[in-house]
């Protein structure tokens, strides 16, 4: 697996891939280990996973520079997702019990009904390279805890993360087996979901990769999560607090270099405040600190890969020639490295580029409406359906307007995040299924019915 550093354009070591005959022995021993992993008491895997959160945290600042290095991501960012690993591992690891508890249906007195929740088998997950360490977490937490055992394919920029996230597990003290990462490309991963041994799989990424899997898991029966894009809107009203808004919607749409999911997109601004919020979130976004991002103070890096770039700077044109203004950014910086600037295009006409298609990197576009009835309209104007955020200064009036928007999740005053907590997932081309919280952890587990009479 060939890697460059997309801040400096560097090759690093390549990373041997894995050939056939590595992928049958981990899959082979995937099916060996499972059925004493899964047998183990869960009070084991529940302190397996208290030391994988250790281990994450011994080694925070290698796993950081490793992530910045293999796909430039600003290295505070890069710490707060191996902090935030840790904390979805001690999430699952106090919550399991809870979360696994048999449901007693008290509805059927004529007999004991229960539902217990036990799990498959080895789960593949198909993984991304924007949150290297988080994206896998999210998923292997749950998972193991709850005792399925996990295959890992991930982003092919990616290797050496995915080689250290196996090592943690071995560290924590998981058995050789219950995590294995398989260093291939998306070539060979048909035949894994088709095989017998694995029952299911998760992908996160991009729409046709989502497709490609969810129809061979529908041709082979098996259950299925999907996590895709999202062009999430962020809608701001006539009575919201215009420069928190600018500030947060700042963040929301720059975090990891703009090359997030449920990253602020497509900003839909009321007539009233549209001059104040464009002209503070214009000032907010051009104050970012762009450059090397293994400087502490760096807010915005490189682009993962050239190509990734080259994606966003081509939807920016076709926006601006389409009718829209640019304010700030839109062009690739003239330096070694894949860095676009923080970029905002006002008064975006709805059938652009940048209305219609998920924008990855940090460059936002701004839409005007003239009441809150419009502003749900547009928002709800997307293919995809995965977060969204509201700006009012009216919570019930918030609240009001999230359940009119068509996704996975909406945050009121606040931008859109991922929580172990609390569910996540979306609804349209934003896929289906959700990670996270209780209705993660069941996705993969068989709800089980037993009835005695
Ligand atoms: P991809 O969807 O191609 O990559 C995500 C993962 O899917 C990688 O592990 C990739 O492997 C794998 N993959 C790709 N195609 C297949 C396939 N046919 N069968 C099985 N696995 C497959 O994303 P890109 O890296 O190309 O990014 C392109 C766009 O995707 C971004 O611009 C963004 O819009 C979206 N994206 C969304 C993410 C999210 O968080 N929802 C994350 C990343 C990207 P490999 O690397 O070997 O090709």
């Amino acid at each position: 697996m060939d890697r460059v550093n997309p801040a400096t354009e560097e090759s690093l070591d390549p990373i041997e891939s894995d050939d056939e005959a590595d992928v049958e022995a981990a899959l082979a021993l995937a099916d060996e280990v499972y059925p004493a992993w899964s047998e183990r008491r869960l009070e084991e895997r529940r302190q397996l996973l208290q030391n994988a959160a250790e281990v994450l945290r011994e080694n925070e600042e290698e796993y950081a520079e490793l992530m910045t290095r293999e796909m430039g991501k600003p290295i505070e960012g890069a710490r707060s997702e191996v902090e935030k690993c840790a904390w979805v591992c001690e999430h699952y690891a106090e919550y399991a019990e809870t979360y696994l508890a048999d449901d007693v249906h008290q509805s059927s007195p004529e007999a004991k009904a229960l539902t217990s929740y036990e799990p498959l088998g080895p789960i593949l997950a198909v993984m991304p390279w924007n949150y290297p360490f988080w994206q896998v977490f999210r998923f292997a937490a749950p998972n193991l805890v709850a005792g399925n055992v996990g295959l890992l394919k991930h982003a092919s920029n990616v290797p050496g993360c995915a080689q250290a996230i196996e090592e943690v597990f071995l560290e924590a003290g998981f058995p050789e087996g219950a995590f294995q990462s398989l260093i291939v490309g998306s070539d060979p991963i048909e035949d894994v979901i088709a095989d017998e041994r694995v029952r299911g799989v998760t992908l996160t990424g991009s729409e046709p990769a989502g497709r490609a899997v969810a129809q061979t898991a529908g041709k082979e029966l098996k259950p299925s999560v999907l996590e895709l894009g999202g062009s999430d809107p962020f809608v701001v009203l006539e009575d919201a607090d215009v420069q928190t808004a600018a500030e947060v919607g700042t963040r929301a749409r720059t975090l990891n270099s703009g090359q997030s999911c449920i990253a602020a997109k497509r900003f839909i601004v009321h007539d009233a405040v549209y001059d104040e919020f464009v002209s503070a979130f214009v000032e907010e976004m051009s104050g970012l600190t762009v450059g090397d991002p293994s400087e502490d103070d760096t807010d915005v890096g490189p682009q993962a890969r050239e190509d990734l770039m080259d994606d966003v700077h081509e939807q920016v044109q076709e926006t601006l020639d389409a009718g829209a203004t640019l304010e700030t950014g839109g062009e690739p910086l003239d330096r070694e490295g894949y860095f676009y600037p923080p970029t905002v295009v006002s008064d975006v006409p709805r059938d652009a580029t940048m209305a219609t298609d998920e924008v990855f990197g940090p460059a936002a576009a701004v839409f005007r409406v003239e009441s809150e009835d419009e502003a749900v309209e547009l928002a709800n104007d997307s293919t995809y359906g995965l977060g969204g955020s509201v700006w009012t200064e009216d919570l019930d009036r918030g609240e009001r307007v999230a359940r009119r928007i068509e996704s996975g999740c909406v945050f009121v005053n606040e931008l859109t995040k991922s929580d172990p907590r609390i569910p996540f997932g979306g609804v349209k081309d934003s896929g289906y299924g959700r990670e996270l919280s209780e209705h993660g952890m069941k996705e993969f587990l068989n709800e089980k019915t037993i009835w005695v009479q």
